[in-house]
């Protein structure tokens, strides 16, 4: 499974939650474009719909009127490179003996396989192949013995991996985030009533107050009648694996994520990328929209050292293309390169320039822009890359496709450079983003980066001491 996904809850006083959740989905939508789906409970039932596609297609107005309650849940769903997948569109909901349950997950298990088997064996049915119906079942039965919070603090000592979660038991709400943090999940205060998301502009959104990311290991309570929230502290890990790529590419630079704005984050990224590897040409230009922090920080750090450069817009963006990495083969995200973006001539025609983006994966954005940029009149052109090279396929949760689709896998930067055609081609250093984001790289996971994972990918090298459990490579990487 990739669920590079985005995950809400809400509990209100006096309102129906179906709208909040959906104007919250919206706001998730870059987390995932899939699928999408909301859960509520009335107090007597739970209701759900879960549909393929977008926010904006999923839902009209007879499917949020029939969704009634002040709690629910929600999810939006990433596309997985092979397809689409309509067994694994969530929030998953079920009812069991212990009662109704709803759970929308963002991350990725480790040990699956392991807790499906023990629980078919005890008689369990399973009708998908995802993790989240895995952890709805492991909680649904330490429900029937347990109060919630023990039996969520059960179910998390069975799973391994990373999940950030919010669940709908019965009428209540909760968020759980994996005792290492790896995916981001914040607690937010509304004039009536509390929300749980992915990102922080979430929040914004429904016009409410960030309070606090919740904590690695923490399980959030929301207060069925919208009064509050309780906090549970159910692990406790000595180190934490926060997904630096979520400050680099995946969150919204007007999320707050560990309390840093991601767009300071991502212009300090660009400062950075200017002290290590500046080159002064007539014009700076960012890859849209994902570039834009990173050359804002980077042109601002050049022209306070006295480089004479331009900072400016040369490529036009089709804003009603979506995500290139939608299209499953080569030659269709190829075209869809040409399809998003378009020079501006007279930025570019005659001049040196540098372009920036936050990332290569495969490579072929930077292969089609370069193409375009020389067609357009670029004399030079130089790509500075926000990131350091992506070596290694995302075992967490990110779609980032398999080992030998990463360009950067088995060449040197000078390779890369002439593959892709560039005059000059730098990354930054994981040094950089380790300063940025305030971490050592004990505290982040930084696994396709440096090959090194916080967990045991069997096939993989690890970088913490303590023991995981084994994830199946096979099975779970992305191609
Ligand atoms: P490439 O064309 O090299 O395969 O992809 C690089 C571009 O894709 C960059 O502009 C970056 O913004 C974006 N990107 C990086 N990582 C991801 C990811 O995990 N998913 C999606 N959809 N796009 C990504
Ligand atoms: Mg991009």
């Amino acid at each position: 499974m990739h669920e590079k996904c985005g995950v809400v809850g809400v509990s209100l006083t006096d309102r129906e939650a179906a709208r909040p959740l959906y104007y919250s989905l919206y706001a998730l939508q870059h987390r995932g474009q899939e699928s999408a789906g909301i859960v509520t409970h009335d107090g007597f039932q739970q209701h759900e719909h879960v549909e393929m596609g977008l926010v904006g297609d999923a839902f009209d107005q007879n499917d949020l009127d029939a969704l009634s309650g002040a709690n629910g849940i929600g999810h939006v769903r990433y596309p997985t490179a092979g397809g689409v997948n309509t067994c694994c569109a969530q929030p998953f909901s079920v009812s069991f003996k212990s009662g109704s349950l709803g759970l929308a997950h963002n991350g990725n298990l480790v040990n699956m396989e392991e807790v499906r088997d023990e629980l078919a064996g005890l008689g369990h049915a399973f009708t998908s192949d995802g993790d989240t119906e895995v952890i709805a079942h492991d909680l649904a039965r330490n429900l029937l013995e347990e109060d919630l919070v023990r039996a969520v603090k059960s179910t998390m000592g069975r799973i391994h991996g990373s999940y950030s979660l919010t669940i709908m038991h019965d009428e209540t709400v909760l968020g759980v985030r994996d005792p290492q943090g790896n995916r981001p999940l914040c607690i937010g205060e509304l004039e009536d009533g509390y929300v749980l998301a992915s990102e922080s502009a979430a929040i914004d959104t429904l016009g409410g107050e960030l309070i606090r990311d919740v904590r690695p290991g923490e399980l959030i309570v929301l207060r069925p009648d919208g009064s509050g929230f309780d906090s549970y502290q159910l692990t406790d890990e000595p180190q934490t694996a926060h997904c630096f790529f979520e400050h680099v590419y995946f969150a919204r630079p007007d999320s707050v994520i560990d309390e840093e704005l991601v767009y300071e984050v991502r212009r300090d990224l660009g400062r950075e990328l200017w002290e290590e590897s500046g080159v002064e040409t007539d014009v700076v230009m960012p890859v849209p929209d994902s570039g834009r922090s990173f050359a804002s920080g980077y042109a601002e750090a050049a022209a306070e050292d006295g480089a004479e450069t331009e900072f400016a817009e040369g490529l036009m963006k089709n804003r009603y293309v979506g995500r290139t990495f939608i299209m499953p083969t080569q030659d269709e995200r190829e075209r869809a390169v040409r399809l998003k973006l378009n020079p501006i001539k007279s930025t570019i025609e005659g001049r040196t320039v540098t372009l920036i983006d936050d990332s290569i994966v495969r490579g072929t954005t930077s292969t089609q822009l370069i193409e375009l940029l020389r067609d357009a009149g670029a004399e030079e052109i130089h790509l500075r890359i926000g990131s350091p090279e992506i070596v290694a396929p995302c075992y967490l949760g990110i779609d980032m496709a398999s080992r030998d689709e990463l360009i950067a896998a088995d060449k040197t930067t000078e390779e890369i450079r002439d593959e892709i055609g560039a005059d000059s081609l730098s990354y930054l250093s994981i040094e950089a983003i380790t300063n940025a984001l305030g971490k050592d790289h004990e505290n982040l996971c930084l696994g396709c980066v440096t090959s090194e994972y916080p967990y045991d990918v069997e096939g993989e090298q690890t970088d913490r001491e303590v023991s995981r459990p084994v994830i199946d490579s096979a099975s779970s990487a992305d191609d």
